[in-house]
């Protein structure tokens, strides 16, 4: 069966690392998978081309595919675009049509960064967790959203938090099915003693866990004490599951337990296909276009190898492949080679393109 994967590699490094993720593709056609890829444009560089982060041609192509594996977009030079067609409104407009409402982002230690975390290494050493943020709701999204003049030299603004029902639903399935294929152990959070949202959310996940899932353990945890334990002892969790606004501050918590940007991975799923079961997914590394570095050839490419590995894991199935591309990784940090954002004494500094060689390599020899 073939696999239609849109790339769009989008700014900055996205490109230098969306190359190493071609060149793995090609390896893994030659060994006999049928991946079949197009490039499209999609931020910065496509509103040059087309004057909007994101072509229409390029949204229905991003539709159609099976999957879509996402750079990096953004750059100073976009700084003064309209609002409405700045390069991140290419991804939002990703997210909304595709309607990509469960946000995974997977916080693994590599036992050979572990020395390199800001927590002691007992802390984080083997750590595997899953952070599962709702996407599309919440108060990101909620109106009444307006900051209101109130005539007296005082300005008032709201924001407005707002779930409905089959939100919570939906995403509290995602967790639990998550959970069957790890340790089978959910932790949700939100704030029920100070907000309704927080009430109806504690009981939504309760009765879809009694409903259909009640093979997997659930927990609650308010999410204040959810981001402290996050930081104690962070090896108590498996998935953990929570709304737009907590998942954004505590995955970015569980991202910097592991150290650098350059070496996490995302995926954001949307419902299943009544016809087909296949859900609509959008693979990318959590870091952004990094113009800092762009066009030296040092970002690191762990993050956009690791996307492509979770789109291997939960758009094909393709299990083994994603262990065994994840183990490479972990086998050539064990080796010592590094990029420079997560270089440290002893180790071998190399470039984007050598640790993309270096990992297809061990992808390859472990067939
Ligand atoms: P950033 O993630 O691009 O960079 C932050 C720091 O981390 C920089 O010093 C950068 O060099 C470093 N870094 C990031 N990824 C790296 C990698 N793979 N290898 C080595 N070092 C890496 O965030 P920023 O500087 O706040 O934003 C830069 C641009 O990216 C802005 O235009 C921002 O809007 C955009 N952005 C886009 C996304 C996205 O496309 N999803 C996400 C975040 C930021």
């Amino acid at each position: 069966m073939t696999h239609k994967l849109l790339l769009l590699a989008g700014d900055g490094i996205g490109p230098e690392a969306m190359a190493e993720v071609k060149k793995l593709i090609a390896v893994m056609n030659e060994m006999g998978h049928a991946f079949e890829t197009e490039d499209a444009l999609v931020g910065g560089c496509a509103y040059d081309a087309h004057g909007a982060a994101i072509a229409e041609v390029d949204v229905a192509k991003a539709m159609a595919a099976d999957a879509v594996l996402f750079g990096a977009v953004g750059g100073p030079k976009w700084d003064g675009v309209p609002y409405d067609v700045r390069p991140e409104a290419g991804l939002l407009r990703l997210r909304k049509d595709m309607d990509l409402f469960a946000n995974l982002r997977p916080a693994i230690c590599y036992p050979a960064l572990a020395s390199s975390s800001s927590l002691k290494q007992e802390v984080i050493e083997g750590l595997d967790i899953l952070i599962l943020r709702e996407l599309t709701g919440g108060v990101y999204f909620g109106e009444p959203k307006t900051i209101t003049d109130l005539g007296n030299g005082q300005k008032r603004a709201v924001d407005t938090q707002v779930y409905d029902t089959y939100e919570i639903e939906r995403i509290s399935g995602v967790a639990f099915e998550l959970a069957r294929t790890r340790k089978n152990h959910v932790t949700s959070m939100e704030k029920r003693n100070v907000m309704k949202s927080g009430v109806l959310w504690n009981e939504v996940v309760t009765a879809t866990h009694k409903a259909k899932y009640s093979d997997v353990k659930l927990d609650h945890m308010l999410a204040d004490a959810g981001g402290m334990q996050l930081v104690r002892w962070p090896k108590q969790f498996d998935v953990i599951v929570c709304d737009n606004l907590f998942g954004d501050m505590l995955s970015d918590v569980a991202a910097m337990l592991t150290g650098s940007l350059g070496m996490l991975p995302s995926a954001s799923l949307g419902a299943p296909d009544e016809k087909t079961g296949k859900r609509k997914a959008l693979y990318e590394p959590v870091h952004g276009s990094a113009p800092d570095i762009a066009g030296k050839g040092i970002a690191n490419p762990i993050a956009m190898i690791a996307s492509f590995a979770m789109c291997l894991r939960y758009s094909f199935d393709m299990v083994a492949e994603a262990d065994r591309l994840e183990a490479a990784i972990a086998s050539v940090l064990a080796d010592g080679l590094r990029t420079k954002d997560i270089l440290s004494d002893g180790m071998r500094e190399v470039g984007t393109a050598e640790m993309g060689d270096a990992i297809i390599a061990k992808f390859r020899e472990a067939a």
